[in-house]
């Protein structure tokens, strides 16, 4: 077998650009032009030299015909020309299935390790059932490992927010359609969507984590309708507050209005050294009862 590239005088690495240059060098020097009044044993020898690079340039300046050469002469069987293999998918195709219409998608996936936390991001072109699936899938492993720290909690608020931006894009994806012919992607027909995502535990995970950080935040404080927090009052407790209503705990040690020194469900049940009651109004821990007061001499 001739060795083409011995015959361009290139290397087997060159690129298209090398092998153009070598070719238009060759076919110069070796004009008849240039070799006035030389023997025609001379011209003879020139003469199928520059044959032999014609031939050569014809098959490797061919992207096929040069791939095909390149199996027979390293001893690889022959693949075929470029374009029967399946491409590769393009802007507009998945880039797990192929099919169509696709768009960039990017969904942010929190871990929280108490002391660190990592993002990453996940997506790329997809259609709208592989963008679906992932979606499902990397928003119920964030609400299910995304909480686990006091910043990852927070940014994890953003994360879930975020996807769920993502989420109507997704949405206004029309149904994809499958390509003329298959591409060169891992799967052959979009990824199947799965449960959906009240289905699977992430939701309720997050429930029971914002309900956690909830109570951690107000502490032994409780939450009244009006969306105010109110201390609950016990027994020795001092209060500040007037002949009518009884108002936050106070030191006993500092100013305050009276002292509570009973709580009742019957006004006469109060101690004899009480100096009155007030009707427990609040929502309490014990509305309804009778708060007996020893008020501050
Ligand atoms: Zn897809």
């Amino acid at each position: 077998m001739v060795d083409l590239y011995a015959a361009l005088g290139v290397d087997p690495e060159s690129s298209i650009e090398e092998i153009k240059s070598a070719y238009r060098r060759l076919a110069f020097d070796n004009h008849p032009d240039r070799h006035v009044g030389a023997s025609p044993e001379e011209i003879d020898r020139l003469t199928a030299k520059m044959t032999e690079a014609v031939q050569a340039y014809e098959v490797l300046s061919d992207q096929s015909l040069r791939a095909a050469y390149d199996d027979r002469r390293l001893g690889r069987g022959y693949r075929g020309p470029e374009v029967d293999r399946p491409r590769d998918p393009g802007p507009g195709e998945c880039m797990i299935c192929g099919w169509g219409p696709a768009r960039q998608i990017q969904l942010h996936q929190g871990v929280g390790m108490i002391l660190r936390r990592q993002k990453s991001v996940m997506g790329g072109m997809l259609c709208k059932f592989c963008a679906k699936s992932m979606f499902r899938m990397v928003q119920n492993s964030t609400m299910i490992k995304g909480w686990w720290g006091v910043i990852a909690f927070f940014a994890n608020i953003g994360y879930i927010l975020h996807n769920l931006t993502v989420l109507s894009d997704i949405r206004s994806l029309p149904a994809p359609v499958p390509p003329p012919a298959p591409l060169n992607t891992p799967l052959p027909f979009p990824m199947p969507p799965g449960r959906p995502l009240l289905a699977r535990a992430g939701v309720w995970i997050s429930i029971l984590a914002i309900t956690a950080a909830c109570s951690l935040a107000f502490g032994r404080h409780h939450i009244t309708p009006g969306g105010a927090s109110q201390p609950a009052i016990s027994v020795g407790m001092c209060v500040d507050g007037t002949a009518k209503s009884i108002g936050d705990p106070v030191d006993c040690s500092s100013t305050h209005f009276a002292k509570i020194v009973g709580i009742v469900s019957k006004q006469s049940d109060c101690p004899i050294d009480s100096d009155g009651a007030s009707k427990e109004t609040r929502n309490g821990p014990q509305p309804g009862k009778f708060v007996c007061l020893k008020l501050m001499s």
